[in-house]
C-alpha cells in the first residue's frame, strides 16, 4: 500500500504538534513507520488520505461498536449542533442519557457526566478518597485509568510501548500514595492491605484489563477484591471505560455478577464524542459538589452534541438485544480462525478474549498480567502489525493494546483478516 499522502501530513504536523499526533500512541513509535492518516470511515472500514481501504479493529478505542459513522449518532449530532453547541446550563438530554445509563448498569443509582475516560478515572478516585477519609489507593501493573497523575505508575498502554514506567512529573508524593499491585494476584492486594492499614481509600481496575494487550481476570480474582474491600473498608472501583456497554448492558459488573462501588465509562458512552462518566450509588454520589464536600465540575461536561451521540448509541446498544451475542460470536470466529492459521504455521502465540475485546502475544505462556504480556516478542509483533497493514487490516500499532470488534464487520471481513494473518504468518 501507498502512503505517500500520510507520510507529508505527519512531516507537517511534526512541524506544529509534539511527535506529529495529540495522544502518544498514535504516532507509531512502537511498531516505527509512518502514522496513517485518517480521511473518512464508515462501518468496519477506515478510508486514510491515499485512498486506501483498511479493515478497522481499533474501532477509535473502542466507541465504535455499532461501526463508524452509524446513522442515528450522526443524525442525532447534526440535528443537535443546529440548535446550539453548547450552554453550561442544564439541558433535558443530559437526565435522559443519566436514566438510560442508570437502567442498564446494575447497582448505580447516580452518574456525574464529564468529558473523557482520564476525568472519569481522577474524579472517581478524589471521590473515593472524601468518601472514605483515606489518602493511599491500589491499582494494577499494566493498568491504564487516564493520564491523570496518580495513575501513571506503570500504567500500561503507551506508557508500555515507549518503555516509560512513570512519567516524570508526577511528584513523589503522589506517586507515593499509589501502591501498585499484581494483575491476577489476590495474595499480592492482601499484603498491600496488611501493610497499609486504614489508609487505602480504594482499589481501581479494569475488570478486563485492555491495555496490556487483553488480559481477562481468573476466576475468584473480581469476587476476592470485592471480598477484601468489604473487609476493609475500602471502595472497589471498576474501570469499565473499555468494558462499559460493551461486554454486555450493564458492562463487566454483569458479565461477572460483581458489585462495584463506582463504576467509570468512557468511549461507548460518547458514541464517539468525548464523553467519560462515573456513578455509584446515591450514598456516594451524593458526597460530589453541588450535594456534598468533594468537588468536580467542566464547563462541557454534559456537552448537548455528545450527549446527542451518546444518547443515540446507548439507546441503539438498549434495544438490541443481540448485539453482545453477535459480537461475542464475531470475535470468537476471529479467536478460532487466527489461532487456526498462526497454529498452522508454527507461529508461538497466546489469543487472550472477553466479548469483544481480544488480542493476540506473541510468546506461548499463558498471559495473566503485565509481566507475562511483557515477555511477548515485539519484533515479531511490529512485521505482524505492518503485514496486516499492508494487506489491508488496522489492528492498535502496539503490542500493548487490545482489538475492538465492532458490530459492523460482517463475517467476510472476519474471514478476510484471517487470510491476511495467514499471509502475514509466512514472514514472520
Ligand atoms: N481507562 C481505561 C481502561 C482506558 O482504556 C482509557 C483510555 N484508553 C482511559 C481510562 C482514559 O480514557 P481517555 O483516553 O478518554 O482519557
Amino acid at each position: 500500500m501507498i502512503y505517500k499522502r500520510s507520510s507529508a501530513l505527519f512531516a507537517e504536523a511534526e512541524k506544529v504538534i509534539p511527535g506529529g499526533v495529540n495522544s502518544p500512541v498514535r504516532a507509531f513509535k512502537g511498531v516505527g513507520g509512518t502514522p496513517i492518516f485518517v480521511k473518512e470511515a464508515k462501518g468496519a472500514y477506515l478510508y486514510d488520505e491515499d485512498g486506501n481501504r483498511l479493515v478497522d479493529y481499533i474501532n477509535s478505542w473502542g466507541p465504535m461498536i455499532l461501526g463508524h459513522a452509524f446513522e442515528p449518532v450522526v443524525k442525532a449530532v447534526v440535528e443537535k449542533a443546529k440548535k446550539g453547541t453548547s450552554f453550561g446550563m442544564p439541558t433535558e438530554i443530559e437526565t435522559q442519557i443519566a436514566e438510560l445509563a442508570v437502567s442498564m448498569v446494575p447497582n448505580i443509582d447516580k452518574i456525574r457526566l464529564v468529558n473523557s475516560g482520564t476525568e472519569a478515572c481522577m474524579s472517581a478516585v478524589r471521590l473515593a478518597r472524601g468518601y472514605t477519609g483515606k489518602d493511599k489507593i491500589i491499582k494494577f501493573a499494566g493498568c491504564y485509568h487516564g493520564h491523570s497523575d496518580s495513575f501513571l505508575i506503570q500504567a500500561g498502554s503507551g506508557l508500555s510501548t515507549f518503555g516509560v514506567p512513570n512519567s516524570p512529573g508526577v511528584t513523589k508524593g503522589t506517586a507515593q500514595d499509589t501502591l501498585l499491585a499484581r494483575y491476577n494476584d489476590l495474595d499480592n492486594v492482601r499484603a498491600l492491605i496488611e501493610a497499609n492499614k486504614n489508609e487505602i481509600a480504594c482499589i481501581i481496575i479494569e475488570p478486563v484489563a485492555g491495555n496490556m494487550g487483553c488480559i481477562p481476570p481468573v476466576e475468584g480474582f473480581l469476587q476476592g477484591l470485592r471480598d477484601l474491600c468489604d473487609a476493609h473498608n475500602i471502595l472497589l472501583v471498576f474501570d469499565e471505560v473499555m468494558t462499559g456497554f460493551r461486554l454486555a448492558k450493564g458492562g463487566a459488573q454483569e458479565l461477572f455478577n460483581i458489585n462495584a462501588d463506582i463504576v467509570c465509562f468512557g468511549k461507548v458512552i460518547g458514541g464517539g464524542l468525548p464523553v467519560g462518566a462515573f456513578a455509584a450509588r446515591n450514598e456516594i454520589m451524593n458526597y460530589l459538589a453541588p450535594l456534598g464536600p468533594v468537588y468536580q465540575a467542566g464547563t462541557l461536561s454534559g456537552n448537548p452534541l455528545a450527549m446527542a451521540a451518546g444518547l443515540a448509541m446507548l439507546t441503539e446498544l438498549n434495544a438490541d438485544a443481540e448485539v453482545f451475542k453477535r459480537l461475542e460470536e464475531k470475535t470468537a470466529y476471529l479467536h478460532v480462525g487466527i489461532a487456526k492459521v498462526l497454529n498452522e504455521n508454527n507461529i508461538l502465540h497466546t489469543i487472550n478474549r472477553t466479548g469483544s475485546m481480544i488480542s493476540v502475544h506473541f510468546d506461548g505462556a499463558t498471559v495473566i498480567d503485565f509481566d507475562t504480556a511483557a515477555k511477548g516478542n515485539n519484533e515479531t509483533f511490529k512485521t505482524f502489525f505492518h503485514g496486516m497493514l499492508n494487506a489491508g487490516v488496522y489492528i492498535a500499532p502496539s503490542a500493548f493494546e487490545t482489538w475492538f470488534i465492532t458490530d459492523a464487520l460482517s463475517y467476510e471481513d472476519l474471514d478476510f483478516t484471517i487470510a491476511a494473518v495467514n499471509t502475514v504468518a509466512k514472514t514472520l
